[in-house]
């Protein structure tokens, strides 16, 4: 069998991969891809910027964003952040093409991050009452904030409970109202921060 030779680059089917009569690097498909990709990372938590949130790596949400930003007649794709390579399988014939997108990580700091060095803070749930349940109470509560996006910026006892300042108001409402606890409610102006009004609410909880 006698070797196809590429009309573009010249190279010969024994020295390539070839799709159809082209070799795999010249075969022409039209593929719009970005040429690099940024992608910021927390230098404290490891976290990546993705569709405007801070999240755990993930390597699959990554792909798919990507792949997102990438136009063509392929059928499906998927991105290699190992290779920094996109894979396309196009349309028709299945062939398989990659584009290379570097990827460049950007070193930063989150906005959580930033927050808690800073000693922010927008909540302080206390708990009052009963020691052993005050502690009971500590426990789950920590555990289920930490599954939530907020930090604990602190741990302190006070007038014989416990006082938890937490990074994030809104996530305190949510967990009270998930867990349907009883909770006394009061919101002080604290200060302001780029115009904007700054809040801290307590959240008094009697066991
Ligand atoms: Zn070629
Ligand atoms: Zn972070």
């Amino acid at each position: 069998m006698s070797d196809l030779v590429c009309p573009k680059c010249g190279k010969k089917s024994s020295e390539a991969e070839f799709i159809e009569s082209f070799c795999s690097g010249c075969y022409p498909v039209k593929i719009k891809t970005p040429d690099r990709f940024e992608l910021e990372q927390c230098t404290r938590c490891s976290k990546v910027h993705l569709r405007g949130d801070w999240a755990p790596y993930n390597a699959r949400k990554l792909s798919d964003y990507i792949i997102g930003k990438c136009k063509g007649d392929f059928s499906s794709a998927g991105y290699d952040a190992d290779r920094q390579v996109a894979v396309f399988i196009m349309m028709g014939n299945n062939a398989k093409i990659e584009r290379l997108i570097p990827l460049d990580l950007k070193k930063t700091i989150c906005l959580q991050c930033s927050r808690m060095s800073g000693g922010y803070f927008e909540a302080i749930i206390q708990l009052r009452g009963d020691p052993i349940k005050v502690l009971g109470h500590s426990g789950m509560l920590l555990k289920r904030l930490s599954k939530k996006k907020t930090f604990i910026a602190k741990e302190e006892e006070k007038d014989g409970g416990l006082d938890l300042y937490v990074g994030n108001s809104k996530v305190v409402v949510e967990l009270m109202g998930e867990l349907g606890l009883k909770t006394l409610i009061t919101k002080k102006l604290v200060g302001r921060d780029q115009g904007k009004r700054l809040y801290r609410t307590t959240f008094l909880i009697r066991l």
